[in-house]
């Protein structure tokens, strides 16, 4: 679940209904006066501006200080926990229609708007033994989503089912994918324990020839990259991290085999867990309770609200009006819109005054998590280390109850690098300042590499082009789905596109726009559809032009948000208009395919 801090034009955060926890009924819009004389909120910028040079002084280096080649001694940390023998199939060389990379909520969704356009021929090639993609992999302890469960879980209104909380577990929404996997028939044709190595457009074939780890040679008419937007873990190259000799491994990679599945494994273990993002969050409290004792290494507190969640109350299930989801889904968009009189205040402000009062509210906000911090944690020194000193957005906000209260156990310990990091590991554990900690167990909450479309995989289109090649010049697609050379491959996730704190919702729109579009070939009995130049070029220009109003992006600390501190091509992103617009681009692409579009082998009457 990501979201540019810029994704929207002002670059600062406005009011959602899915922002999550608490910040949802918070007001970014601008519209209210600020509470404080601007000297305050300039001080608390000022601030802000000290913590992000620190930490960037300390790791220039931007994503180089990470490493995802998980090979040689690494390679334990991407060993699959949840099946560790590989189960034996003879290599494949048929050909299916369409071909999904990834088995996550935009392969199953997409595959279910299919099906009800009568595609039979669809096979998921994934690398985990099964579908679900992220909540799949992700199954430590308190795994749970941030987005409000009827929002998030897709085809509710198909499956006929409501979610058991406000905010659903990760075996809940795991269910939910194998579920949607039976529904629509589509464990017929996937292969699992399979890696995706090469796709290799075919022009005299017109299709694609897809290789992988398993010795296959598959053809597919359409290809589908759902390989996920946080798929591949990652750790930071820290000195020493190979001769670690206790335990370690990768939050998406839980070993239950050494915690126990209750965790009672840790009762005589002292446990290090590196990172205090959204996924730390969760882990902690969780560890808390059970271990002996726990280290936390903290470089950059992340923003912790409440989360207000609660069992589905059974009578409002009960009273669920069939088609209930899409409705709630409309109703959510356009109360993310701002009414006319909301429009009219807002345009008599300049847009200095407007971004002031928005950056004024913002700070507020982080303010307000302060006090929570302050009122929660007990000893004043660990609480003043808990405060995010950074816009709210900057990084992924967070929203757990546990969390802060945690580190009001005796057990619980927590090593402040302040802004630093841990830089080295010795065999017993990590080092910082000079101080050993010794630790039985250490966890690596440090993350995902952030999406690239041929993510293990080379993509080589018309021409031989290899997609890393043409997006070396800078990133080029038409609505972030499409890109010029490719033919029949669509891309969900990834850049050039709107993102919302909602995922789902963003990979419904390209489902609905996927499906649409191979219907289309289908019908119309043409071999392949390709972006046309000047489309691809038009949508180049938008995302330029929507892109990077403010210096917010830069002036935020680093993190994943903003490619930790990296300065990145103007087009080398997302879109930046509203989530509304993004609809309505690709909407109207669809709508105008015929002028967007190249047809290869026109139709078969013609
Ligand atoms: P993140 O990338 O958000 O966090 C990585 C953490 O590792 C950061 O705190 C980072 O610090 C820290 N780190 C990196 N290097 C070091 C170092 N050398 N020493 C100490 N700390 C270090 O990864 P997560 O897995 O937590 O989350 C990834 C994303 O997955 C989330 O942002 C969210 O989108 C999604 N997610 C959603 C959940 C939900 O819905 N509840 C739950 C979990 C994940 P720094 O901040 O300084 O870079």
């Amino acid at each position: 679940m990501t979201r540019d801090p810029n994704s929207k034009g002002e670059g600062v955060v406005e009011k959602t209904a899915d922002s999550g926890g608490d910040a949802g009924r918070f007001d970014f819009s601008g519209e209210r006066e600020s509470q404080h004389e601007q000297a305050f909120y300039e001080g608390v910028k000022e601030r802000f501006a000290k913590e992000r040079d620190r930490r960037l002084e300390f790791r220039p280096e931007g994503t180089a200080q990470y490493t995802s080649a998980l090979e040689g001694e690494l390679a334990q940390y991407e060993i699959d926990p949840h099946a560790r023998e590989l189960v034996p199939r003879e290599p494949l060389e048929d050909t299916v229609e369409v071909l999904f990379i990834g088995g996550g909520f935009s392969a199953l969704l997409t595959s279910a708007r299919l099906r009800e356009k009568g595609v039979e021929s669809i096979r998921i090639v994934e690398r985990g033994a099964d579908v679900g993609g992220t909540w799949y992999w992700n199954r430590y302890p308190g795994v749970a989503c941030d987005v409000v469960s009827y929002d998030y879980l897709p085809l509710l209104d198909e499956m006929g089912y409501v979610p058991r909380d406000q905010y659903a577990k990760g075996p809940e929404i795991y269910e939910h994918c194998q579920r949607i996997a039976q529904r629509y028939n589509l464990y017929d044709l996937a292969v699992f324990q399979t890696t995706v190595t090469s796709t290799i457009w075919r022009e005299d074939e017109q299709q694609w020839e897809v290789c992988t780890d398993r010795g296959d040679q598959m053809r597919a008419r359409f290809v589908v990259c759902a390989n996920g937007t946080l798929s591949k873990p990652k750790l930071p190259r820290i000195e020493g991290l190979e001769g670690y000799a206790g335990h370690s491994f990768h939050t998406s990679r839980w070993d239950y085999e050494y915690t126990g599945s209750d965790l009672s494994g840790l009762r005589d273990k002292t446990v290090g867990v590196i990172g205090t993002g959204a996924s730390a969050v969760q882990i902690v409290p969780k560890v808390a309770k059970m271990a002996k004792d726990l280290f936390v290494f903290q470089r950059t507190p992340s923003s912790v609200d409440l989360k207000d969640d609660r069992p589905t109350d059974p009578e409002w299930a009960a009273a669920l009006e069939e088609g209930w989801q899409g409705k709630r889904r409309e109703a959510g968009l356009q109360s993310g819109e701002r009414t006319l009189e909301q429009r009219e205040r807002l345009a008599e402000l300049s847009r200095e005054e407007r971004i002031r009062r928005q950056e004024n509210a913002n700070i507020e906000y982080v303010m307000r998590i302060h006090r929570h911090i302050e009122e929660t944690v007990e000893d004043p020194q660990t609480a003043e280390a808990l405060k995010p000193w950074y816009m709210f957005m900057c990084k992924r906000p967070c929203f757990d109850n546990d969390y802060l209260p945690a580190f009001n156990q005796e057990n619980v310990h927590l090593v402040d690098t302040q802004g630093e990091g841990v830089t080295e590991i010795g065999t017993a554990g990590p080092v910082f300042e000079g101080q050993v900690y010794p630790v039985d167990l250490l966890v690596f909450a440090t993350g995902f590499e952030v999406q690239k479309t041929g993510i293990y995989n080379r993509i080589i289109g018309r021409g031989g082009v290899d997609l890393e090649d043409k997006y070396s010049d800078g990133m080029r697609t038409l609505v972030g789905i499409h890109s010029r050379g490719y033919p029949n491959l669509f891309i969900m996730g990834g850049y050039q596109i709107s993102t919302l704190f909602n995922l789902t919702d963003v990979f419904q729109v390209q489902g609905d726009h996927i499906a649409n579009c191979i219907d289309y070939v289908r019908r119309t009995g043409c071999r392949s559809l390709e972006a046309g130049e000047d489309a691809e070029e038009w949508w180049v220009q938008q995302v330029i032009e929507n892109r990077g109003k403010t210096s917010r992006n830069a002036d935020c600390t680093p993190g994943y948000y903003n490619f930790e501190g990296e300065t990145q091509r103007r087009q080398d992103g997302n879109y930046n208009g509203t989530f509304r617009q993004y609809i309505s681009h690709v909407n109207d692409v669809f709508e105008h395919i015929e002028e967007r579009f190249e047809f290869a082998e026109q139709r078969a009457a013609e």
